[in-house]
This record gives structure tokens, C-alpha cells and sequence, in this order.
């Protein structure tokens, strides 16, 4: 790996390549896999992930917006795009650019349809959501009535899937809870296809279940996190490798006198001699200010230099009194081997919230 000239979000597209082949690896052979590659993939580079992943032969991609599959189509991905949470504000713009949408409740199922009538289409591709615990989107139960005789009514869509969303599949505590999820999903799907009269795909995996609950692959799981190189697991991770490295340089050394404080609002104050590292990165970049005031720390030349005093926009200062190095020498904010979650855990948060924040004006590097 090239060592970092300035701040800069490594890629490593092998990586990516073992965390699917070791995901697929899980799955019987009949399984689909679709790829979460909502909010730029995860942080990293969603067209980079997108292209590589379809060039693996994923069967299915996700997105959360319809925008997000907008620059999908946009960088030449052909793949099935499902739109988990479009708005129908975009339902004109989804049907151009041959995304699939989630309906999931009686209001955006009845406007599809008027789009989609508008628009003049036929068995157009919708996924159906039903809410089985997680009382985040979806349908109850008790609309599969509803849904089925708005369907029958009309030519203009055609379920491709039913689906729903585990709530604490990475939680082996909530076993008892995710089986009632799983449970209740069965009983939906049944009644559903028992009517409705054809067969849509059935898919409930995120990358958690998948790894803990094979019993509910169905035809197709939900993966994200798993591919970014994370398995919400110690036994887990030692399978998967984190694609993303967030690298910066040493842009100055200052010398800090007992007394002396460093940065904002004075939060730093010294009780003795210390040496501090200036870094361009900061809350602008994702690092937030609970990463601040002794909380994260970032790696240089092997030795961990913990932050000290507020996190800047553009900046954080880190203490490398004991550190031996050099203005321009290479920083690691997290890497393969202290990883995303090790430093997202320094701030009490996830692997999750801290790679989906590195911002946009990082530069990514994409190692083949
Ligand atoms: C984000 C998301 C996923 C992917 O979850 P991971 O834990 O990252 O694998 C799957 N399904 C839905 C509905 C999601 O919103």
C-alpha cells in the first residue's frame, strides 16, 4: 500500500471480493444474494463497490433512495436495484431508471400504482414489506387482504418479493424474539402466495441473520456490513477483512509547556511537557467530538496517540509525547488492524455509524 500524502480512504477491492465469496459460502446454492450498497456502500464508493460486485455476479443490488439508485443506472449498473424505502415524491424518476420499489404501506402502494398506471406499465416489479417486530416500516399482518385485492384489481405491478427486516439478529439474548419474527414472516408469506396465486421471492437476512439464522434464508438475504468487512462478531470478523483504511499524514509538531492548552475552548490544558501531532481530519470528515478529549485515538509508526482537547472541523490534535516521528509521517484512524469498530467503540458507537460518516471531500484510493 501506497503510504498517505494527505488524508485519504484506501478501497481494497480484494477485500470486498473475500467478504462475498465467504458470505456466499453460507448460503445453499439456490439462496440469491442481494447487496446493501445504501449510503455510497457504506461510506466507501457506492458505483466502485456496485460495478465490482456485479462483476462478481451479485444478483441483486439495494439502495435505501431513489437517488442512490439513480447514480447506480447512471455508472452503468444493470443489476436489480431495490429501492428500500423510496418516496413517492420519486416514483416517476424510480420507474426511468428500472429501480424496484418497497411498498410498504397502503399509501405508497395505492400512489405506485397511480404512477405506474400514469406511466403506463405492466407487471412492473415491486417488493412487498411486512413489519414482523422491528415497527420501523411495513405493512401488519392483518393488510395482506388490503394489499391482495388492490393487486388483483390491477396489471400494473407484480410482486417480485415479500420481505421483512430482523430487529436483533446479531443479539443471541433476542434468539426467542428474531424465531417469532421468523414465525410470523412464514405465516404472512404462506397466506400471502396461497392467494395472491404466484410465487415472489421471500427474503428477511441482513448480514447478521444470515450468519445466525441459515433457517431463515429463504430465496434471497440482505447483505451490507458483512461486505464492508464487518460480521457483528469476534468469531465473525476473523473470517471478514474491513475494505476501508482511513489514512492521514502529520501535518505539524508543536511543543506544549506545562500550563499551555491545546486547541478549542481551551479543553486541553497541560500539567506538563508534551509534544502534540496536528492531523487534517475532523468533525467535517466524520470525526466526531465524542471521538475527542482522550476518547479515540489514532496509530502512528505502531503507537496509539489518543486525541486530545476538541475535535476541529478540519482537524484533531493527538498527543505523541512518546511517540518517535516526523512531521509528514503516515497517521492510521483505522485500518485492518484497528478497525472501524475498535475506534467507533472509543466513542460508545458502531462499526456502522462511523464508516457511513467518512465524508465526501475524503479522496478514495481503490486498491485492485
Ligand atoms: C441496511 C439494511 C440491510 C443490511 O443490513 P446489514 O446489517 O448491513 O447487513 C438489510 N435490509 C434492510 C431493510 C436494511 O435497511
Amino acid at each position: 500500500m501506497p503510504k498517505a500524502l494527505e488524508t485519504i480512504l484506501e478501497l481494497d477491492l480484494k477485500a470486498l471480493t473475500n467478504n462475498f465469496d465467504y458470505l456466499k459460502s453460507k448460503l445453499s446454492n439456490n439462496v440469491k444474494f442481494m447487496a446493501v450498497v445504501k449510503a455510497f456502500a457504506y461510506g466507501s464508493d457506492a458505483c466502485v463497490v456496485a460495478k465490482h460486485l456485479q462483476h462478481l455476479d451479485v444478483d441483486y443490488l439495494a439502495v435505501a433512495y431513489t437517488n442512490e439508485g439513480v447514480a447506480l443506472r447512471e455508472a452503468g449498473i444493470t443489476k436489480p436495484i431495490l429501492v428500500l424505502h423510496p418516496q413517492p415524491v420519486n416514483f416517476k424518476s424510480l420507474i426511468k431508471h428500472c429501480l424496484e420499489p418497497s411498498l410498504y404501506s397502503a399509501k405508497v402502494l395505492n400512489e405506485f400504482i397511480a404512477i405506474a398506471t400514469t406511466e403506463k406499465q405492466t407487471n412492473y416489479p415491486v417488493h412487498i414489506k411486512f413489519n414482523t417486530g422491528l415497527n420501523r416500516l411495513g405493512f401488519w399482518e392483518s393488510d395482506a387482504n388490503y394489499i391482495i385485492s388492490k393487486l388483483q384489481d390491477t396489471e400494473v405491478v407484480k410482486v417480485n418479493s415479500i420481505f421483512s427486516h430482523l430487529a436483533a439478529s446479531e443479539d443471541l439474548n433476542e434468539t426467542e424474539f428474531t424465531l417469532n419474527q421468523i414465525k410470523t414472516f412464514k405465516t404472512i408469506a404462506q397466506d400471502f402466495i396461497s392467494e395472491i396465486g404466484y410465487t415472489p421471492m421471500l427474503h428477511m437476512c441482513n448480514t447478521s441473520g444470515l450468519l445466525n439464522y441459515p433457517e431463515a434464508h429463504f430465496d434471497m438475504v440482505r447483505s451490507g456490513i458483512g461486505l464492508y468487512g464487518f460480521g457483528n462478531s469476534a468469531h465473525e470478523n476473523k473470517f471478514l477483512k474491513p475494505i476501508a483504511t482511513l489514512k492521514s499524514i502529520i501535518s505539524q509538531i508543536h511543543r506544549i509547556e506545562k500550563g499551555e492548552t491545546v486547541g478549542y475552548n481551551r479543553a486541553y490544558i497541560s500539567d506538563s511537557f508534551i509534544k502534540t501531532a496536528t492531523i487534517p481530519i475532523g468533525h467535517a470528515d466524520g470525526i466526531g467530538r465524542q471521538y475527542g478529549n482522550g476518547n479515540g485515538f489514532v496509530t502512528i509508526n505502531n503507537q496509539k496517540a489518543f486525541i486530545i482537547g476538541n475535535v476541529c472541523m478540519d482537524m484533531i490534535m493527538v498527543d505523541i509525547t512518546n511517540i518517535d516521528c516526523k512531521e509528514g509521517d503516515e497517521v492510521i484512524v483505522f485500518d485492518k488492524n484497528t478497525t472501524a469498530e475498535d475506534f467507533a467503540s472509543t466513542a460508545n458507537t458502531i462499526s456502522y455509524e462511523i464508516i457511513t460518516s467518512i465524508s465526501r471531500r475524503i479522496k478514495r484510493n481503490i486498491i485492485k
